[in-house]
């Protein structure tokens, strides 16, 4: 976390052109981000709804799977890398009767 030289303000990340930037949203105050590991307001944005837009997603494959809420049989599925990158991917499923999102570790 950085701050505005000038005003104390916090710096907001930006990129631009591949380069992350700490702008100043209050004076306008820029320098280039030294450390890595910056990511964008967009990014994080897709990264924390990843579940919402995949679960209302109509093109998704189907599976025979039990539905624990309402006992259907059939439920969308897709697979999330919601951990580490070297644990196993998380399989979700969509019970295609309820709707209810449930997941299962591989
Ligand atoms: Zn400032
Ligand atoms: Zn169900």
């Amino acid at each position: 976390m950085e701050f505005c030289p000038k005003c104390g303000k916090m710096l907001i990340p930006k990129e631009e052109h591949g380069v992350v930037y700490l702008v100043c949203p209050v004076c306008g105050f820029k320098k280039k981000a030294e450390e890595r590991g910056y990511t964008t307001t967009e990014k994080r944005k897709e990264e924390s709804s990843g579940v919402a837009v995949n679960a209302e997603n109509p093109n998704l494959p189907i599976t025979t799977v039990q539905c624990p809420k309402c006992g259907n049989d059939k439920a969308y599925f897709w697979v999330e890398q919601t951990r580490a990158a070297d644990e196993p991917p998380t399989r979700f499923y969509k019970c295609t009767k309820c709707g209810y999102v449930w997941r299962e570790y591989s």
